[in-house]
């Protein structure tokens, strides 16, 4: 997992914990309209009904964001491929030929054709566009700036 991975990971429990937390104090209130019953939120002042992300929209979000981050594993070759078949596809002096072997990189976004295109150690735009809202907290690396 990079750095990012956890940085964006850390973020979205906060924003889950919170949503839940105002779900669990939201009650419901119910209402006679039009002769039928009609239940209506009672959400916690921080959460009011003029909310633009009510708890259970911030829940989809950051469910969304769980599976996205889950698409864009950053990892290494040497696990990846894995240091015996390395061994065998480059000879007994692979690991001195393979100079981004333990370089974090997607798995998704910078393979191609077997071969890692791009800067090795950076994270991948999709990670770094979905850190992007966060760019206020002080643990949020300019160097992820998209
Ligand atoms: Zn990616």
């Amino acid at each position: 997992m990079s750095d990012l991975t956890d940085f964006i990971t850390d973020r979205l429990d906060v924003d889950e914990e919170a949503a839940r937390d105002a779900l669990a104090r939201t009650t419901t209130r119910r209402h006679r309209l039009s002769g039928q019953t009609v239940h209506v939120p009672d959400r916690p002042a921080d959460w009011g009904p003029d909310a633009v992300w009510p708890p259970e929209r911030v829940l989809a979000d950051v469910g969304a964001k769980r599976r996205i981050v889950a698409l864009h594993p950053h990892t290494t070759m040497r696990r990846e491929i894995g240091e015996e078949h390395l061994r065998s596809m480059y000879g007994p002096n692979w690991e001195r030929r393979l100079i981004h072997l333990d370089d974090l990189y997607c798995r998704t976004c910078h393979v191609a054709d077997g071969k890692i295109t791009n800067d090795a150690g950076i994270p991948c735009l999709t990670l770094r566009l979905l850190a992007l809202p966060y760019a206020d907290h002080p643990a949020y690396r300019d160097e992820w700036r998209p």
